[in-house]
C-alpha cells in the first residue's frame, strides 16, 4: 500500500475545512471529523445515522494534545509508556474545550492515540484531535477495510482514505480512569490483565452489557450491536452442531479453525476465520467474513465462539452483541 503525500494531504484539508473523512486505524477504520468544530462533529453523528447520546473517542497524535483536552492521571504515564500508540482508549475528566458533543453531555472524555502509520500523518498534518468513531452505519458491522467504508457510507462522504486491511480488525480496549478503580467498558485487544500487569494494581471489568429485558441508558451499553442482518447463532467450541440445521435452507457454519471433517449437507457451507485458530487472525478476518456472508442470502449463519482468553474476551463481547436481536 502506496499512499502518496496528496492522499494524506487531501484527507488533512478536507478536516481543516470541517468535513468528514475515512481513515484507516489499526482496529477498524474511523470516521473523523475535528473534535472542536460542532459542524464537522454533527456530520459524523448524521451520516452514521447514531444518537447523540453515544459519546465519540476522541483521537490525537501526542500526550501535548492530551493536556488541551483532558485532565492528566496518576496512571497516565506508565499507560501511554506502554500501550500508546495503540489499541487503548483512555477515559479522562475532560477540560472545558472539548464540546459537550463530543462526550454525549458527560464530564469525561475518551482519548486514543493510534498507532496506524497514515492515521498519524493525518493528525500531524492537519494539526487537529480527530474524534473518530467507526466509520459503518450505527449498529452495523465495523469496517476493517476502505472497501467496507466504500459500501455502506461511500455516498455520503467526500473521501476514504485507503490503508488496506486494519492489521487488529476489532475495536479499542476502553479503560475507564475517571473512578477510583481503574475499569474495562470495553474489551478488546489490550487485556485487562495486560493493563493490571502494567499499572500494578487490580484491574475491574464492566460488562456494558443491559441485563435481559432492562431499557439501556446509552447506547455504548446496547446488547445489540456490530450485526449482520442475517440471524447468527453462536455455538460454543467444542460442542456439535445442533440437528436443527440439517433441516434448515442454506445456512453458513464459520468455524475458529479448517475443520478437519464436514457434514456433507447441500445446505451448509463452511467458512473458516483462521487455518490454525490463531484469534489474532480470527479477529483480523471475523468482520469482512461476516459482511460477506451478509450478502449472500444465507437464512442463518452458525458461529464457534472462541473461548475468554486474551482477545477471546473481546471477540466474544462483540459476537454476543452481533448475535443478540433488540
Ligand atoms: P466507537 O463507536 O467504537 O468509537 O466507540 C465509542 C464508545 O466509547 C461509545 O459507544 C462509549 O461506549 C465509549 N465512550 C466514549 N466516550 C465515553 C465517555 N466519556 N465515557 C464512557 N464511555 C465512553
Ligand atoms: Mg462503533
Amino acid at each position: 500500500m502506496n499512499t502518496s503525500t496528496q492522499e494524506i494531504q487531501h484527507a488533512a484539508t478536507l478536516l481543516q475545512q470541517g468535513d468528514i473523512v475515512a481513515l484507516p486505524t489499526e482496529t477498524v477504520y474511523g470516521l473523523a471529523g475535528n473534535a472542536l468544530d460542532l459542524v464537522a462533529v454533527n456530520k459524523i453523528f448524521e451520516v452514521k445515522n447514531r444518537p447523540l447520546i453515544d459519546p465519540l473517542i476522541v483521537h490525537i497524535a501526542d500526550l501535548e494534545q492530551l493536556n488541551e483536552l483532558a485532565t492528566p492521571h496518576p496512571m497516565l504515564e506508565k499507560l501511554a509508556e506502554a500501550f500508546w500508540p495503540g489499541a487503548l482508549t483512555l477515559i479522562l475528566p475532560k477540560t472545558t474545550k472539548v464540546p459537550d458533543l463530543v462526550t454525549a453531555g458527560q464530564p469525561t472524555v475518551a482519548i486514543r492515540m493510534p498507532s496506524h502509520p497514515l492515521f498519524r500523518e493525518v493528525l500531524k498534518v492537519s494539526g487537529l484531535a480527530l474524534a473518530a468513531p467507526s466509520a459503518n452505519p450505527f449498529g452495523y458491522l465495523s469496517p476493517s477495510c476502505a472497501q467496507h467504508v466504500q459500501d455502506s457510507l461511500g455516498q455520503k462522504i467526500p473521501y476514504v482514505l485507503d490503508g488496506g486491511p486494519c492489521s487488529i480488525g476489532i475495536e479499542s480496549t476502553i479503560l475507564d480512569l475517571s473512578n477510583k478503580t481503574p475499569t474495562v467498558l470495553r474489551p478488546g485487544p489490550i487485556t485487562a490483565d495486560e493493563l493490571s500487569a502494567v499499572l500494578g494494581v487490580p484491574v475491574a471489568s464492566k460488562s456494558k452489557q443491559a441485563p435481559e429485558g432492562e431499557a439501556c441508558t446509552a447506547p455504548g451499553l446496547l446488547k445489540q450491536h456490530y450485526s449482520p442482518h442475517t440471524p447468527l447463532t453462536l455455538l460454543e467450541a467444542g460442542n456439535p452442531f445442533p440437528q436443527e440445521i440439517l433441516q434448515q435452507d442454506r445456512i453458513a457454519c464459520i468455524h475458529l479453525r479448517r475443520p478437519h471433517t464436514c457434514l456433507p449437507q447441500d445446505n451448509i457451507q463452511h467458512f473458516w476465520m483462521s487455518e490454525s485458530g490463531d484469534l489474532t487472525e480470527v479477529a483480523q478476518q471475523l468482520f469482512s467474513l461476516l459482511r460477506m456472508l451478509d450478502t449472500q442470502g444465507y437464512t442463518r449463519l452458525y458461529l464457534e465462539m472462541p473461548q475468554a482468553q486474551g482477545i477471546g474476551v473481546a471477540l466474544r463481547d462483540r459476537l454476543q452483541r452481533a448475535a443478540a436481536r433488540a
